[in-house]
């Protein structure tokens, strides 16, 4: 599975589609469009925000699942 995330260059505004793993590898990353370096550490602290943003999805999901159980489970009580 290659995670990709788009980083948006500041000079230009064009989205360079980077590997997560090669984010996580590197400090800056050459704009295709323009050639000018964009500073990586920002785009580190979203990654984070990502991963974290994704496992919240998961619990959410999990918990979803769990009052749909509990409240099926209630109504069948009454
Ligand atoms: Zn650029």
């Amino acid at each position: 599975m290659f995670n990709e995330i788009d980083i948006p260059c500041p000079e230009c505004g064009h989205e360079n589609s980077q590997r997560v793993a090669w984010v996580k590898a590197n400090d800056e990353l050459p704009c295709e469009q323009c050639g000018s370096a964009i500073a990586l550490e920002d785009e580190k602290h979203l990654l984070v925000i990502e991963q974290a943003t994704a496992n919240i999805a998961k619990l959410r999901r999990s918990l979803a699942k769990f009052r749909n159980y509990s409240t099926g489970a209630t109504r069948k009580r009454r």
